[in-house]
């Protein structure tokens, strides 16, 4: 239905129902198709972010924590000393897999302030985005250790639609056990119906998602729909798969059944709207005419072009953008703090680290996190 192929940026989630067996071990054929699917992808073109879970049950196991009683819940403070644990595995499984590929991985651990905040929002996106340039394939996870209840994602499929949308990824692909979502359970009742396509999350399909059990792991499908609205609203469509069997992007991108989640925007006109729309600025940056010039024609903001720096902001803040006679002519989330921009207003970018002491990003403001007033 969909050409996976076609993708520009994707991200895979994998739970940790189809990456560890029950005994914790992890299940190294799998992966190991799993990353042939996606070496395949990137040597079309494709870049893929893949959120991992399974640190937790990879790391209860090593830990002797393992399932006693089936199924044991685990304190908060065990389930973090187990991610601590089995991350380390995971992230070594992953690196293991994709270096038969020549791909390297890195590993990015996340909190929901990470994908909220805009000022750290603008680190992980930048350092994924940095990743992805040099052709890394970064397995996220949350930060198990440092996330108590108050700030988790809790489950990495909400995680997963939240990098979507932080790095405007035009798929996101959850790897499930269940083939996408029907009109109630399948396992319970036979007149269920799948849904292969759903344009809109409206209360039928939320109530469907009620009705439907099936899971790996803490996600359940009401999770898979949330995670599906975020996305959708971030321009991604998103797709629940099963991904039990060996190669599970391939059979997708073969057709296999799945329930598609598509959006009605694109990925980064829906960050634009983000950047725009829900902004409160905390200064301006007063551009002249040339930069406000190569503004209207879609370039980044240089510091050669600032004028003149107003109000006290840090890296990634909001700010507003105006030219000499104060008319606004912009929004963006800054890449220097003021007193930085201060010192480097009007400088070329090649002096920006003898000024600062520090290399920073050649912009003030780079044109994806520019909005047009
Ligand atoms: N972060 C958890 C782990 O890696 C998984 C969360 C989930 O299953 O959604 O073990």
């Amino acid at each position: 239905m969909i050409n996976l192929a076609k993708s520009q940026r994707l991200v895979v989630k994998v739970g940790s129902a189809l990456l560890a067996r029950d005994d914790g071990q992890l299940r190294t054929d799998w992966l190991d198709a799993l990353a042939q699917d996606i070496a395949a992808l990137r040597s079309t073109g494709t870049e893929v972010m893949v959120v991992s879970s399974g640190a937790i049950a990879v790391g209860r196991r090593v830990l002797g924590l393992a399932r006693g009683p089936r199924n044991r819940v685990l304190r908060l403070d065990e389930s973090q000393a187990a991610a601590a644990t089995g991350q380390v595995q995971l992230a070594h499984a992953w690196q293991n897999a994709l270096a038969c590929h020549d791909v390297s991985v890195a590993q990015i651990l996340l909190t929901t302030d990470d994908t909220e905040d805009r000022r750290r929002h603008l680190n992980a996106r930048n350092t994924i985005a940095t990743l992805l340039r040099l052709g890394v394939v970064p397995v996220i996870n949350e930060n198990d250790t440092v996330a108590t209840e108050e700030i988790r994602f809790g489950d990495n499929d909400r995680l997963a639609a939240r990098v979507a949308q932080m790095m405007e990824a035009d798929t996101c692909v959850l790897l499930s056990d269940i083939d996408g979502l029907y009109t109630a359970d399948p396992a319970r009742d036979d007149t269920a119906e799948h849904i292969a396509k759903v344009d809109a999350i409206t209360p039928d399909i939320e109530a469907m998602a009620g009705e439907t059990a099936g899971d790996d792991g803490s996600g359940g499908m009401i999770t898979k729909i949330e995670a599906a609205r975020v996305a959708m609203q971030a321009g991604c469509r998103m797709v629940i798969s099963d991904g039990r069997n060996l190669h599970p992007l391939q059979r997708l991108a073969d057709g296999e059944r799945a329930t598609w989640f598509l959006p009605q925007g694109e990925p980064q006109t829906s960050r634009k709207r983000w950047i725009a729309g829900s902004l409160n600025p905390v200064g301006s940056i007063v551009v002249d005419a040339g930069a406000a010039a190569a503004l209207a024609r879609g370039k980044s903001l240089l510091p050669a072009g600032v004028t003149d720096v107003e109000g006290r902001f840090q890296r990634g803040d909001p700010v507003v953008v105006t030219d000499v006679d104060g008319k606004e002519i912009a929004r963006g989330l800054v890449a220097y703090g003021s007193e930085d921009a201060r010192l480097i207003l009007g400088r070329r970018s090649e002096e920006i680290e003898g000024i600062l002491g520090y290399r920073g990003r050649e912009e003030m403001i780079h044109r994806d996190d520019l909005v047009e007033s």
